[in-house]
């Protein structure tokens, strides 16, 4: 595996692998590797001939009060990792290296971001946007790969790949979850023993909605309202939001049909974790 450090060289490999009709999967990831970052690379692996992984904790995309300091870090393990899945190119830029002083030039997304994590964490999905720009023109990659977890994200990028008209193929993976339902995160590690024991409340509740809408004849604010209630009652967890949305545009429910996302954002101590499900109303079958 080869670690490449400086943008523009990166962008001279990827240049001559496409001259040579070489498919690019490209795994952009903050390091702290899991196993959901294990199953978008070997997704990746799968279907492409050469693999790409970013490491990259982006300052663009955290807030002010945000835990981009404390973000947890540990390159060595991540090597090991992007090792083991068989990644070609493994991208571990400084942030000198990515951003020049001052920036003249930034992305802005204008929807799908008004609500869940775009109305908690202002400015959170320019920075995405920004970056993944960058990036995509460095690693001019055939295939991408994101995971459900950060569903409003993949929203996001589906818009940016196509307005911009990036020739990049969107692959969205399942997320994957401990044997109690929550979700593997980076940010997991920052939940006390008791924390994490209550953590998976966000899953059982998510489940639990989505019972309660196919069943019919719900009431969505009453819902919310017993769901948020429930989670703050039975942990120590402070729901920052609980959302029944459609998807991927991520607009108000009027009609319980089509596509639907539940959304959660719940602040455990040091740990804000989200988690969500996306899946089909068919009202024929009520
Ligand atoms: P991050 O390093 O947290 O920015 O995540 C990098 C990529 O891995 C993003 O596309 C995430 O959605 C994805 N990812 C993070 N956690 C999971 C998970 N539990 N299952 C599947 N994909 C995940």
């Amino acid at each position: 595996m080869n670690i490449v450090t400086n943008p523009l060289k990166l962008q001279e490999i990827s240049t001559r692998l496409k001259k040579d009709q070489v498919t690019i999967g490209f795994v952009p990831t903050m390091g702290y590797l899991h196993e959901g970052h294990r199953a978008l690379l070997k997704a990746a692996r799968d279907q492409n001939d050469i693999v790409i992984m970013s490491v990259f904790v982006n300052p663009l995309q955290f807030g002010p009060n945000e835990d981009l300091d404390s973000y947890p870090r540990d390159f060595e393990h991540d090597k090991q990792i992007a090792i083991e899945e068989g990644v070609d190119y493994l991208f571990h830029p400084s942030v000198e290296e990515m951003y020049p002083v001052p920036m003249s030039v930034r992305v802005k997304v204008e929807r799908r971001t008004n609500c869940l994590c775009g109305r908690s964490r202002p400015g959170h999905f320019d920075g995405v946007a920004t970056v993944l720009t960058k990036l995509f023109h460095l690693v001019q990659p055939t295939n991408v790969y994101f995971g459900k977890k950060d569903a409003q994200q993949v929203a996001v990028v589906h818009g940016l790949l196509e307005e911009f008209h990036f020739p990049i193929n969107l692959v969205a993976i399942n997320t994957v979850r401990e044997e109690d339902g929550l979700a593997k995160s980076s940010r997991n590690i920052r939940l006390t023993p008791k924390e994490r024991d209550e953590a998976g409340i966000l899953y059982k509740s998510l489940s639990l909605a989505r019972i309660e809408l196919i069943k019919g004849n719900v009431n969505l604010a009453e819902l919310k309202k017993t769901v948020i209630a429930s989670i703050e009652n039975e942990s120590s967890g402070k729901v920052d939001y609980f959302e029944i949305l459609t998807y991927p545009q991520l607009e108000t429910v009027n009609e319980l049909t089509g596509t639907i996302i539940i959304a959660i954002a719940v602040q455990f101590g040091k740990a804000r974790l989200i988690d969500n499900i996306i899946f089909e109303l068919d009202n024929t079958s009520r």
